[in-house]
């Protein structure tokens, strides 16, 4: 079926895409080409086309058409993507959201998967799911635990539909937040409601030595970072032992590789820059100098600077002493091994 663009209902399609831009401008719910919206008419799934930014959603054309039973179909069926529908003004080299199968199995209208700090700094703690029922008590919402992002997540959260009425709101351990609803309007009202029920406030860190840093990146591929959100990652003792533990969500390991390494006394960035090189190994994103402040890779591209800035964000909100659950080695793997987001991560941003 080849979509005649004049038969869409336009009033949903630029809903969609206003509600996309608002929601995607706010870094602490989208951090670079994460998250994604969709919305359903008359059997066409409109979802966010993979490694596009929700910010650009009212300047460029980044939701894609899906035949959505023909989706269900194929996802049901253990496929884990699907290509766009014909359309005569489709944008070239574009292809549905990894997410798309969430988006299609979910029953309501409107979609929209956020990387919100607060429900990822919940979503990160041992006792998260026991502790945001409080929170979130009188919401029709749902927990699941972590799954790989595409058809595994899709796939759990299908069975949860499935189980009675599909819940409103999703809380994905070790991942982010999902919100639904008739319209946009009701869809980005829920957000507000569910973002103030899990709202913390980030904790003061103590200021990163900026000169010492300086002094410490000089002849390296390194840089300090900019935001002292970052810094605090290694300014801040609990903050600093959380970050260098391991992964906590899965665009961190994507855009940054797992963790975050600590840079040991008497180390220096540019001789473990060389050892990782020579040793054929990534050499890592950012490092932790402890009581110091953050040094990230200099050649790394906006959307890795919002994914550490994301981190600091995350991290400050955490309360102190909180145990926190991190992605397994074989979890790490799946996402670094992964086709569809090599390829996510390879795409260019749309002008
Ligand atoms: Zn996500």
């Amino acid at each position: 079926m080849t979509l005649d663009a004049p038969h869409l209902d336009a009033g949903d399609l630029s809903a969609l895409k206003a509600m996309s831009a608002r929601v995607g401008r706010d870094p602490l719910l989208i951090q670079g080409a994460g998250g994604n919206s969709s919305v359903k008419i008359d059997g066409v799934l409109w979802v966010k086309a993979s490694g596009t930014w929700l910010q650009d959603a009212e300047r460029a054309p980044i939701f894609l058409p899906v035949d959505l039973d023909l989706a269900r179909q194929r996802f049901s069926a253990g496929e884990e993507k699907v290509a766009a529908m014909p359309w005569p003004s489709a944008p070239a080299g574009l292809r549905p959201s990894i997410e798309t199968s969430l988006h299609a199995f979910l029953p309501q209208p409107i979609v929209l998967h956020v990387h919100s700090v607060n429900a990822i700094a919940w979503c990160i703690r041992a006792e998260g799911a026991r502790a945001l029922g409080d929170r979130l008590e009188g919401l029709n919402w749902a927990w699941l635990p972590y799954c790989r992002p595409g058809l595994p997540l899709a796939t759990q959260a299908a069975a949860l539909a499935a189980r009675g009425r599909a819940p409103d709101v999703l809380l994905l351990g070790n991942h982010g937040l999902v919100v639904t609803g008739a319209d946009t309007v009701a869809t980005e009202a829920l957000l507000a409601k569910v973002e103030t029920r899990l709202h913390l406030d980030p904790r003061p860190a103590a200021p990163a030595r900026t000169a010492r840093l300086g002094g410490l990146a000089q002849g390296s591929p390194y840089r300090p970072a900019e935001a002292a959100v970052v810094h605090a990652l290694a300014t801040d003792p609990a903050r600093c032992r959380i970050a260098s533990g391991g992964s906590l969500y899965p665009d961190h390991v994507v855009f940054l590789g797992p963790g975050a390494r600590i840079l040991e006394t008497g180390e220096r960035p540019a001789e473990l820059a060389d050892q990782a090189s020579s040793a054929g190994l990534p050499v890592p994103a950012l490092l932790l100098a402890p009581g110091q402040g953050v040094l990230l890779r200099k050649d790394l591209p906006p959307e890795a600077v919002a994914l550490a800035e994301c981190l600091g964000e995350v991290l400050a909100r955490l309360p102190d002493a909180s145990e926190v659950t991190y992605l397994g080695a074989e979890e790490e793997q799946a996402l670094l091994g992964w086709d569809a987001e090599k390829y996510r991560k390879n795409l260019q941003r749309p002008g």
